[in-house]
């Protein structure tokens, strides 16, 4: 999950209006040639019970397109496919070197259909498409680099040295079979390639559930998968509601596995139903991270970060900062620095490429977020800048910087997942480390610091599964991501990522 989303671009030149309206169009082809179908095997379907979803652009509350409502008997299909297409050894019978080549295909074949894949992306989950592009890249990115892995799963052949007999023994890895996989809506493609990549290089068989609120990507996705040679069966996707679908998988006896993206409620959900047959589980949960800015701290540097930390991808980002703790030695100096820079954050549909954020996903997640805030601000809470949604038929809320709160608001509890983030004093660093880490959530957090020590120091106390110094939202390819405490369960993007979905075997001879 390479996001390097402070590199991109966060606002492109301006341009007129006709480029904008050419993209969207290539986004409506694409959903033209999507039709409400899921992947079962080598065929494309309808749910079972007919059933289907609208899509809805957030930009503008307009339906624009149908999803199949898949369901349990849909599930059983899918996972029956995955099954077989597991036991016969399609996959991992082609060999280590054929599967890394075919995973590498895939995200040459990404690479091509970018700019289209980043404008179905913009257009269903609203993001601006700079930032659509930068997540089609490290969809691509966690293909390539898990197909490199495919030819070199680690083994191993420790020395056995007992008194009563000679033994040889080795350890082999084994693909921990199939596996589900449950995504999330806020980073659709990126969500999908990594996790299919991960479970493809491993020589697990999926199924694979998107969020049924933005779907379109990861349906494409699909049908690259197949042109690229991956075999029938292999990925299957069955779109739906989470209750039903993603349920039906959660508890599928004929699962091994469920990798899951989601919120943490959801996530003990799917770890309660995963106990029917001890299936396997891995979890990335929710966050609510906390950045410590220091005095000595570079504030317009720090500013645009922690800004941008929570800013971008409108804050529905689990990563997202969320409780931003300043020295109050600068305090003054950094709420006039972020206002400053908030001043010129622009706001509006993501094929306007010189919006820096989008709407937010959906009416429910709108009126959630006013919620939290209209509640912080009755309570005391003064908006630095913004604090308010933004009118229009589309789901958009305006960058909000909140200062003076009550630390019993919900607002320092909850995950907001909107444009929205509270700033608070700290005088000494034991007492901003105690507060920082006083939450149920352990995902990410980050220290603005000139001071090398002082860096160090900070991350070390920090409870959080990342750290960053500096800068934010930086995921580099091969970096262990996964929470702390009820974050979540395992790491994905790296070698761990991979051993999550692999199983060791002992074997031991007696010579
Ligand atoms: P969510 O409500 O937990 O849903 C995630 C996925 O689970 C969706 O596909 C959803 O389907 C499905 N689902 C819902 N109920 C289910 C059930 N009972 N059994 C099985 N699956 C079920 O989360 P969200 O609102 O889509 O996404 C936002 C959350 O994801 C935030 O909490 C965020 O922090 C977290 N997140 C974490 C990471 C990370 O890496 N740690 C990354 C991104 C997001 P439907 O939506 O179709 O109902
Ligand atoms: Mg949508």
């Amino acid at each position: 999950m390479t996001f390097e989303l402070l590199k991109d671009p966060i606002r492109a030149d301006a341009q007129d209006a006709s480029q904008g309206q050419a993209k969207r169009e290539v986004a409506m082809e694409q959903i033209g040639n999507l039709p409400p179908k899921l992947l079962i095997g080598d065929n494309w379907v309808e749910a079972a019970s007919g059933a289907q979803v609208e899509v809805r652009n957030p930009a503008t509350d307009q339906v624009i397109g149908h999803i199949a409502a898949g369901d349990g008997v849909d599930i059983d299909r899918a996972v029956s496919a995955a099954r077989s297409a597991f036991e016969r050894q399609v996959w991992m019978g082609l060999g280590a070197a054929t599967r890394g080549r075919i995973l590498t295909r895939v995200a040459d074949a990404i690479e091509r259909e970018a700019e289209a894949l980043a404008a179905l992306e913009t257009i269903d989950n609203g993001r601006p498409l700079p930032i659509s592009r930068s997540f089609v890249k490290t969809g691509a990115n966690a293909f390539r680099y898990y197909a490199g892995w495919c030819d070199k799963l680690p083994g191993a052949s420790p020395n056995i040295d007992q008194p009563e007999a000679a033994y040889h023994g080795y350890v082999t890895q084994e693909p921990v079979g199939v596996a589900g996989l449950v995504i999330p809506w806020n980073g659709p493609f990126t969500s999908a390639c990594l996790k299919v990549a991960t479970a493809l290089a491993a020589g697990c068989c999926v199924v694979l559930k998107p969020a049924e609120d933005a779907s379109l990507a990861p349906l494409r996705l699909g049908q690259i998968l197949l042109d690229a040679g991956v075999p029938p069966g292999v990925v299957n996707i069955v779109t739906g509601y989470g209750d039903k679908a993603g349920a039906a998988l959660a508890e599928h006896p004929d699962v091994d596995k469920i990798a899951f993206t989601g919120s943490t409620a959801v996530g003990k959900r799917i770890a309660a139903a995963a106990a029917g047959n001890l299936k396997r589980v891995t979890l990335e949960l929710g966050g609510k991270s906390p950045v410590i800015v220091c005095a000595d701290a570079n504030i317009a540097e720090a500013a645009a970060g922690v800004a941008m930390g929570t800013f971008r991808n409108s804050g529905q980002l689990c990563i997202a900062d969320s409780r931003v703790y300043v020295h109050r030695g600068i305090m003054t100096d950094f709420v006039a620095a972020l206002r400053e820079f908030s001043a010129n954050v622009t706001v509006g549909d993501g094929f306007d490429e010189t919006a820096m954020l989008g709407p937010l996903i959906s009416r429910r997640q709108h009126a959630r977020v006013k919620a939290l805030v209209d509640g912080a601000l009755a309570d005391g809470a003064i908006a630095e800048v913004g604090g308010s949604a933004i009118d229009g038929a589309g789901y958009f809320y305006a960058p909000t910087i909140l200062s003076n709160i009550n630390p019993d608001n919900p607002i320092l509890r909850e995950e907001i997942f909107g444009p929205v983030f509270t700033v608070l004093t700290y005088d000494d660093e034991e007492a901003v480390l105690a507060v920082a880490n006083d939450t149920q959530y352990g995902l990410a957090a980050a220290v603005w610091t000139r001071d090398l020590s002082t860096a160090h120091r900070l991350s070390r106390r920090l409870q959080a599964g990342v750290v960053w110094v500096n800068c934010q939202l930086v995921l580099p390819q091969g970096m262990p991501f996964g929470g702390f405490k009820q974050s979540g369960w395992g790491k994905e993007n790296d070698l761990q990522g991979l051993e999550a979905y692999l199983k060791s075997k002992s074997t031991i001879i007696k010579l």
